[in-house]
């Protein structure tokens, strides 16, 4: 036998034994209080609650229990041992069926303290015992205790025994043997002993010391210990009545001496179903309490977040209007000085830059924005195909080399010889490595070195960015992926509004991969870690082995982007928006017509002959896909790129079908805008993209 089941039998033990023990003494006190000319066998209080309880407690399997405490009981109490044995039987089929009635109709085993409960318990104490007052009257009569004549009032008088036991004794089991509904403290058990003690002296009072009728004002003890103590302390309350009414009456004492005791055992029988109810209703009701101020905690909690979430919001479009109030200011006064008069082309040439770089930092502000938000609403999703890193970092580096230039930095990029693949969306691990570039640029003194690294270690793709800026202190390190956290401010670092690390991170992540940050201090530098899972190929045909190559970029050695200068027709029936993106092609060296309908677009787009048409689909006169398909009937050789709204259900299925080649959503990224057109062929018929790509395996 095992440790555990010799705990288990030795536990199963103590508790028949105690059984045992309880039974014996509640048949005992029931017959001491007894009037002396009652036939042995007949009590006041009978033991059959305590059988209820334990099947109720402990489960059906204690029967071989009851049937031997019940027998040992009335043998103790001098009842010949065949009518004991057959008293024994008539209690524990009493019990079980009791048990089972609760157990099945009313809940019992989960609900003990509920209303249906109780009320079930009280129609069981006065149903059940018929069985066990049958059963045990027979008995005495066979066996020749009890005369022929006496069998009514005996059989009433086992009956109401039974009807009280269950009614004081079961309660009274069951609601200390359970655990506790409620947690007491020391004062809460001061007041249940204070009540218990009242209801005993008011009983010991009114039965002991007065014949006056006036047993029902022991109803105020009762009503404070059913008030104020719960199950437990009504439950002892109600006993001591019942014992102390009982041995008042059977000595001869108080209101109930001159009557029979039936009269006693119904005022009994009474009070404990009145106050068993009553103790339910009241449990309820604290129960009911409990349960609201769960509730309204919960509540409260929730708004308290509701509110902070309001505040972080209020603060976020603080900033967002702060940071987007510079550039604008910057563009309007740039703009009033080249509406003065007199000024020379260089002076023109570079308020059109500062123009041109506050627009540009703009959209990037807004492309990162609508990200997080697309990202936060799960709409963002990943185009992953098998990319090359190294001709992905090619890109993210064109793409940032005016600024390492314009902050005189030398940016270096060290790579292993042997290519290496991941499956990612190749725009997004530009926007991942062209953030990390832009920050340790902006977060570095003018001058300052900065490197690129990209080589395999192990099954991960490892890309870092290391810097010899103004490092990131260590109370910091932990936030700065966190949104909107922005640390210390570097010099020239005047955009921004500390989105970029956690959307890159929130990007890494999607690619299945990690980003991690480290400094060795403040003014130490720092250096940003992306993993991401390797891709296993075979590299094409590589050459040159066990070498490194390195890639040197200063500002003094240029890397001349694609030059893809198009003729391209802008239709939008928003002119500001039309405008915009027109300036914004034309600065880039494009040649633009812009049209604001439908027909206007299909007439420029015959004497233009735009190698990409940047078309919105929503036109006051003839909508996009008529356009398009209009354009596609004219026969020559061009690039149809659709835009719809923002929330517009993206039909790309349709725009296919009228002869977009590409779909774009409104408000357009810049940034995806541009690497479409660097894929349009330009008249020589090649392709900027296709350049690219071959530049990456290089
Ligand atoms: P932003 O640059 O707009 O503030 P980011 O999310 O890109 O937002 O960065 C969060 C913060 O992390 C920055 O405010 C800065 O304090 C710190 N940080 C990011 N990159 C670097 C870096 N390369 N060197 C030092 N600090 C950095």
């Amino acid at each position: 036998m095992s440790d555990k089941d010799f705990t288990y039998w030795v536990r199963q033990g103590v508790i028949g034994l105690g059984i045992l023990l309880v039974y014996v003494l509640v048949a005992r006190i029931g017959e001491v209080v007894a009037p002396a000319d009652t036939p042995d066998g007949i009590l006041v209080i009978a033991p059959s609650g305590v059988a209820l309880a334990v099947f109720l407690i402990y489960g059906y399997r204690f029967w071989p229990v009851i049937i031997i405490s019940a027998f040992f009981a009335y043998v103790s109490l001098g009842v010949p041992p065949v009518a004991a044995l057959s008293i024994a039987l008539g209690n524990t089929l009493t019990a079980f069926v009791g048990a089972y009635a609760l157990n099945r109709y009313a809940d019992f085993a989960h609900s003990p303290f509920r209303l249906p409960a109780n009320i079930g318990l009280i129609l069981c104490a006065f149903f059940t015992p018929v069985i066990s007052a049958s059963a045990g009257v027979a008995s005495v009569l066979l066996v020749g205790e009890l005369a022929v004549q006496d069998t009514l009032a005996a059989w009433s008088l086992w009956w109401l025994a039974d009807v009280l036991g269950i009614l004081t004794v079961t309660p009274l089991l069951l609601a200390w043997i359970s655990p506790p509904i409620f947690k007491r403290n020391v004062a809460q058990y001061a007041e249940m002993s204070a009540a218990i003690t009242a209801t005993a002296l008011v009983s010991f009072v009114l039965f002991f010391m007065t014949d006056e009728r006036l047993p029902y004002y022991v109803f105020l003890p009762l009503a404070w210990a059913v008030l104020r103590t719960g199950a437990r302390g009504i439950t002892i309350s109600l006993l001591t009545v019942a014992g102390i009414a009982t041995a008042a009456t059977t000595l001869g004492y108080g209101p109930f001496a001159e009557q029979s005791f039936l009269s006693l055992q119904i005022f009994i029988g009474t009070t404990a179903a009145l106050f068993l109810v009553f103790g339910d209703v009241v449990e309820e009701r604290r129960r009911v309490q409990r349960e609201l101020k769960e509730r309204v905690a919960e509540l409260e909690i929730a708004l308290r977040k509701i509110s902070a979430e309001d505040e972080a919001k209020k603060e976020f479009l603080a900033i967002v209007a702060h940071e987007l109030r510079n550039p604008m200011a910057a563009i309007l006064s740039s703009a009033e000085l080249i509406k003065a008069k007199g000024l020379d082309e260089s002076d023109a040439s570079d308020l059109l830059g500062t123009i041109e770089d506050r627009v540009r930092s703009m959209g990037s502000l807004l492309d990162d924005l609508l990200d997080i938000s697309r990202i936060s609403q799960k709409q963002l999703s990943l185009k992953k195909e098998e990319v090359s890193v190294g001709s992905v970092i090619e890109r993210s580096v064109r793409t940032v080399l005016a600024l390492m230039r314009s902050r005189e930095h030398n940016l270096s990029f060290t790579r292993s010889a042997e290519e290496i693949y991941v499956e990612a969306d190749p725009l997004r691990l530009e926007q991942i490595i062209v953030n990390l570039l832009n920050n340790a640029a902006k977060y570095t003194e003018r001058n300052g070195s900065i490197e690129l690294t990209a080589q395999a270690e192990g099954n991960a793709a490892v890309i870092r960015v290391r810097d010899s800026g103004i490092g990131i202190s260590k109370h910091l390190i932990g936030r700065i992926f966190e949104p909107f956290f922005q640390g210390v401010r570097g010099k020239s670092a005047t955009d921004g509004l500390g989105i970029g690390l956690s959307l890159t991170r929130q990007l890494v992540q999607m690619h299945g991969g990690t980003i991690t940050a480290s400094s060795p201090g403040e003014n130490m530098g720092s250096e940003f870690t992306v993993r991401l899972p390797l891709l296993a190929r075979l590299p094409e045909e590589d050459t040159e082995k066990d070498t490194e190559k390195e890639v040197r970029v200063t500002h003094r050695r240029k890397i001349q982007p694609v030059k893809n200068t198009l003729r391209i027709l802008v239709v939008d029936d928003h002119k500001s928006i039309a405008d915009g993106l027109g300036s914004l092609l034309r600065m880039r060296g494009h040649t633009v017509r812009i049209a604001y309908n439908g027909s206007e677009a299909v007439e420029s787009a015959m004497e233009l002959r735009p190698h990409a048409v940047i078309l919105d689909i929503g036109l006051p006169d003839i909508d996009g896909y008529e356009v398009a398909r209009a354009i596609r009937r004219l026969k020559y050789k061009t690039t149809l790129i659709a835009l719809t709204g923002y929330g517009q259900k993206d039909d790309k299925a349709k725009a296919h079908e009228a002869g977009f080649d590409h779909h774009m959503t409104k408000p357009v990224g810049l940034r995806e805008l541009e690497v479409l057109l660097r894929r349009v062929p330009s008249e020589n018929g090649d392709t900027g993209g296709k350049k690219n790509k071959n530049g990456g395996r290089g």
